[in-house]
């Protein structure tokens, strides 16, 4: 974080920097460009050299009439003409810096360029030795003030000299502080860079959340141990998962469910030092590696242990949470190819103890894997169950307990399996879930009720489960929609019961679905009430028509003396509500007189009748009609046994 704050400061520093050194060594060329112009410049040359010139040019003119001295008016023309070019170098732009520098140089120089502008004609009409003489007393001033124009030149020149070089050492510390500069930025930048790669290749092998090795480090781990074949000993790989964690999430929040496993994390690691490694391998799966001599021993005191370590609740935000565990646990066999095998086999064992009971550990055993098996062709004969017509709808009535009469049926899915006979949902329907096969399947369902509706008075209401993965189907709505319309059905007779596990899930669609559902004019009843982790809170927050109390609480026995006490609660609390109450499982007379004095509207059981084959309930919508017209109200109930499922028989 910090790194990530001067990560772009020092990037900019850098390029400032940079850009700064390109842009000194520039300026240092043009200085050592100033420094050798002003050493070679031609003006300077010129005016040096203008001295000597106009002695030649004063001894030519005194010897041009002494006689033999061989000078004739063309040398001391070609004398002159060279001082006169002197004179235009000088007024040149080339001399212009020497006139700016020096003011008394501009003076000169023009005094100069007069002089010599002035004796131009007496030279060109000497023809004496007195005209000679003249000319040489006009030129005499000349000699000082080349003298001096030399000496001023000399200085300003060296004057720029010694400023370039002031400048380019000037220059050069800057340029040396930028260098230095830009050495440190980058050194930063490395160290930086090496302390990010460092923390992604950390990043890449650890858990963010709990500092654990995560499934990469575990995977490599996993690898090595079962390469080194040689070692003494056998490895025992255990995984483990809280049991219902979701739930967790779910009511208490990610937070408290990410403070959980940290909480977890940090009491395991505790209690398995002598692991090989203890890992993390996503949501709340965990994972451990262990050799030992005596494995079969020594992975059931791990798992002993791991239960140990959930035996206290743990705290979070002041609150004290019971948490339990499933631990899988398989020890290494002479049989095993990969790693992968290993693994697959502690999996498959924390999948039986998820299956069987939560809160356990299992040692992999041969079995398991041939149960896993048989779930996987059982799922493979599912997969085509609806495509081969094998899934047909029994329908359970559902009484009236005021008129006796039936009020409706609930519908209620039964598989021909082609080897395994008649099937109830509760066999098939967890892995219609897992596998999502739940989506058709219930699409399905949905539709043969309306059909099988379709035959029956319009009074007669149909109702269907839902399972919490069907909130996750897009094509629900519509699928209810066009079951209700193809079989003109009244949306008020079909009614979807839904489990608390789908309120539990708690989000927005759920609510959505609802809401448009009940709008459609579809009711919505609430099963099972009492049996999950029932908060009164759902009855208002949720649109309901109905509650099925769940059966659970039909037992009237002396080991169950509140059950008729908590009946009539929620009796009254759903008429207060507004809300019709359906008691499920009554078996008994008992049963049925107990519900009776709890006010409660609706019942269904055995007693009345079992789930029905569509030809049934025809039968017994008749009957019931015959006995209305010909008898008084009192209704007889039917207590004879239909074929249902091959479970929930009583
Ligand atoms: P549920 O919705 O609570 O259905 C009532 C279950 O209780 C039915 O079992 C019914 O046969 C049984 N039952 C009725 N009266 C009595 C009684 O007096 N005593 C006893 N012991 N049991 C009684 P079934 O048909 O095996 O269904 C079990 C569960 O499977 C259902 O519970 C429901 O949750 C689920 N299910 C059934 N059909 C469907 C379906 O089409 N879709 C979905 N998603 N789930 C379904
Ligand atoms: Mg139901
Ligand atoms: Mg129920």
């Amino acid at each position: 974080m910090v790194e990530s704050k001067w990560e772009l400061p020092l990037i900019a520093a850098t390029a400032g920097l940079g850009f700064a050194a390109v842009t000194m060594l520039f300026s240092s060329v043009q200085y050592m460009d100033g420094i050798s112009r002003a050493a070679e410049n031609n003006v300077v040359y010129e005016v040096m050299t203008t001295s000597p010139e106009l002695a030649r040019l004063q001894m030519t003119v005194a010897a041009r009439f002494l006689p033999d001295s061989g000078i004739s008016d063309d040398d001391v023309a070609l004398r002159f003409g060279i001082l006169e070019n002197r004179m235009v170098v000088l007024g040149t732009v080339e001399s212009r810096r020497l006139r700016q520098d020096s003011a008394e140089a501009t003076v000169l120089i023009e005094r100069m360029q007069r002089t010599v502008a002035d004796i131009a004609p007496w030279m060109e009409h000497m023809e004496t030795p007195v005209e000679a003489a003249a000319v040489l007393k006009a030129i005499e001033p000349l000699n000082s003030a080349a003298a001096r124009l030399a000496a001023l030149t000399t200085s300003t020149s060296a004057t720029r000299i010694a400023e370039n070089r002031a400048m380019l050492i000037e220059i050069f510390w800057q340029l040396l502080v930028g260098i230095l500069g830009l050495l440190a930025c980058g050194m930063i930048l490395v160290a930086m860079l090496r302390r990010a790669r460092k923390r992604a290749r950390h990043s890449a092998h650890y858990d963010v959340l709990t500092a654990l090795p995560n499934r990469l480090s575990y995977n490599i781990a996993l690898e090595e141990e079962f390469e080194r074949g040689g070692r003494p000993g056998s490895l025992v790989v255990v995984m483990f998962d809280l049991d219902l964690f979701k739930q967790v999430n779910d009511t208490m929040g990610h937070a408290a469910g990410d403070r959980l496993l940290s909480l977890v994390s940090r009491r395991l690691s505790t209690a398995l030092p002598d692991a090989v490694i203890f890992a993390r391998l996503g949501g709340d799966e965990f994972a451990a590696i262990f050799r030992a001599l005596h494995p079969k021993p020594f992975g059931e005191s791990v798992g002993r242990r791991i239960l140990a370590c959930f035996e206290r609740p743990f705290e979070i935000d002041g609150s004290r949470l019971a948490v339990s565990t499933s631990v899988g646990i398989a020890v290494s066999d002479p049989g095993d190819a990969t790693a992968d095998d290993l693994l697959k086999r502690a999996d498959l064992a924390l999948y039986a103890v998820k299956e069987d009971r939560r809160g356990a550990f299992k040692m992999f055993q041969p079995a398991l894997k041939e149960a896993y098996l048989e779930r996987q062709t059982f799922a493979k004969d599912l997969e085509t169950a609806l495509a081969r017509n094998q899934l047909e709808l029994h329908f359970q009535p559902i009484v009236d307990l005021r008129s006796d009469r039936t009020a409706g049926f609930e519908a209620l899915l039964r598989w021909h399996h082609p080897t395994k006979g008649l099937l109830s949902p509760s066999l098939f329907i967890p892995i219609a879930e897992e596998t999502a096969l739940i989506l058709p399947i219930g699409r399905w369902a949905i539709a043969e009720a309306c059909a099988a509706a379709a035959h029956w008075p319009d009074d007669v209401s149909i109702a269907v489960n839902l399972s919490p993965r069907q909130f996750g189907d897009p094509q629900l709505q519509e699928s209810v929609r066009m079951a209700l319309t193809r079989h003109g059905i009244r949306p008020a007779r079909l009614t979807l019961e839904i489990t608390e596990s789908v309120l539990i899930q708690n989000d927005a669609t759920v609510l959505d679905t609802l809401t448009a559902l009940r709008e459609m004019g579809v009711r919505i009843s609430l099963d099972d009430f009492g049996t999950g982790y029932a908060s009164l809170s759902y009855l208002t927050r949720f649109p309901f028509d109905a509650i099925k109390i769940d059966q659970s609480f039909m037992r009237v026995s002396p080991a169950h003396p509140h059950n008729p006490t908590i009946v009539e609660t929620i009796c009254d609390l759903a008429a207060k509500l507004g809300l019709c109450t359906v008691a499920e499982g009554i078996e008994t007379p008992e049963q049925l007189d107990m519900i009776r004095r709890t006010g409660c509207r609706k019942g269904q059981g055995y007693l009345f009748d079992q789930p029905m084959t569509l030809a049934d309930c025809a039968t017994r919508l008749a009957l019931e009609r015959l006995r209305s017209i010909q008898a008084p109200p009192k209704v007889e109930i039917a207590t004879r046994r239909i074929p249902g499922a091959t479970t929930n028989q009583p």
